[in-house]
């Protein structure tokens, strides 16, 4: 694809969280449908240039358990934007004058590495405009929405249900970290993300983590945190990190509820990561579920030094993972996806 920024019609808004906003756009000329996330940072070319590596190495993450990357623009949202995705408010900014501006090194100051030009050619992506306050990524449009969605329609999902996900999820990691050295460090059910097709794939590492780790306020907005206990207390963070948003993220998607239960107030945040540090790690019930179940959920939450990595995870026999191994994921996921597209009794 080569964008323009004239050639995406922007659809109706999918969400919004505390980097931006998600909208289905379609690109006219192709008539594909994607996903539309705009981004509104400070205007700094550092912010830029940190942005512009990210979306580099969004470039070359390939894999079937990971948002496909089509391409990005910057954007010079208009004053007052404030985030609002109308599709209009945009200004007739640097990246939609087409050719001329697509990203060159010269357009970049000091900081700029060679890198970084590449992105214009390494895949079809318009990128372009000096000092930008906003970034607009398009990528793969995923029609049954992410798993926060899901489960507020479906209720907790079923065993054999998680455990495929589950697979997606730890595949994703596993590719992310082993090929690319990246960690996720924002799993949770609204970056988990299912299509009609019954794939299931990874959303928001890179660049939109960038932008929310800028400011400690925006980490410590919102619903829940997945964030493991160690990472709290400020040691590096790890892919056992990852492993511990995953074990979190699998009791909320089994039981509906977020095993910290819901934190509105600052005090209720700083009570949650508490907490977080100090109690036992919340488990299943082991009357309700399935042994497997339990186990795998346990081993995600141990302590980091006992935690073991998507890799070994995947590896591990009488696990969640192999009890249900015979039944085929695309399969039983598109019965899933089914079920979201029944109008409500
Ligand atoms: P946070 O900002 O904390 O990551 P979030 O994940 O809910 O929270 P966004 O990443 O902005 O916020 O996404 C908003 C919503 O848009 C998501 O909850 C999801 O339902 C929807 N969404 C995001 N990406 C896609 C996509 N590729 N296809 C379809 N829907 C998407
Ligand atoms: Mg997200």
């Amino acid at each position: 694809f080569q964008f323009k920024q004239s050639d995406i019609l922007t659809l109706k808004q999918l969400g919004e969280g505390n980097s931006g906003t998600v909208s289905k756009a379609l690109h006219v000329p192709t008539n594909k449908l994607m996903a539309k996330k705009q981004i509104i940072f400070e205007r700094n070319i550092k912010v830029q240039n940190q942005i512009l590596r990210e979306l580099k190495i969004l470039t070359e993450v390939r894999h079937h358990s990971i948002i496909e990357f089509y391409g990005a623009m910057f954007i010079d949202s208009a004053a007052n934007g404030g985030g609002a995705d109308t599709g209009s408010t945009e200004s007739e900014s640097t990246a939609s004058t087409a050719k001329d501006d697509t990203f060159t090194a010269k357009d970049q100051t000091k900081g700029s590495s060679k890198d970084d030009t590449q992105l214009a050619n390494v895949h079809p992506t318009e990128v372009s405009g000096v000092n930008s306050n906003g970034v607009v990524i398009l990528m793969e449009y995923m029609d049954c929405g992410s798993f926060d969605h899901i489960l507020k329609k479906l209720g907790p999902l079923k065993e054999i249900y998680l455990s495929k996900i589950t697979v997606n999820v730890l595949e994703g990691l596993n590719y992310l970290y082993t090929s690319h050295k990246i960690l996720h460090r924002d799993i949770k059910p609204s970056n988990v993300l299912l299509n009609s097709r019954g794939e299931v794939k990874l959303a928001d590492f890179g660049v939109s983590r960038e932008l929310n780790n800028n400011s400690i306020a925006d980490t410590f907005v919102g619903t829940s945190t997945y964030m493991s206990p160690e990472r709290i207390q400020g040691d590096v963070y790890s892919i056992k990190g990852d492993v511990w948003s995953v074990g979190l993220m699998l009791i909320e998607l089994a039981t509906g509820d977020f095993p910290f239960g819901k934190q509105d107030t600052p005090n209720g945040i700083l009570d949650l990561l508490q907490r977080i540090v100090n109690e036992e790690p919340p488990k299943l019930p082991r009357d309700k579920y399935s042994r497997e179940m339990c186990n795998f959920v346990e081993m995600c939450l141990r302590k980091q030094t006992d935690r073991p990595t998507p890799d070994e995870l995947l590896k591990m026999k009488r696990t969640l993972i192999t009890k249900y191994e015979q039944d085929d994921s695309l399969h039983l996921l598109r019965h899933l996806a089914k079920k979201l597209k029944k109008p409500k009794a």
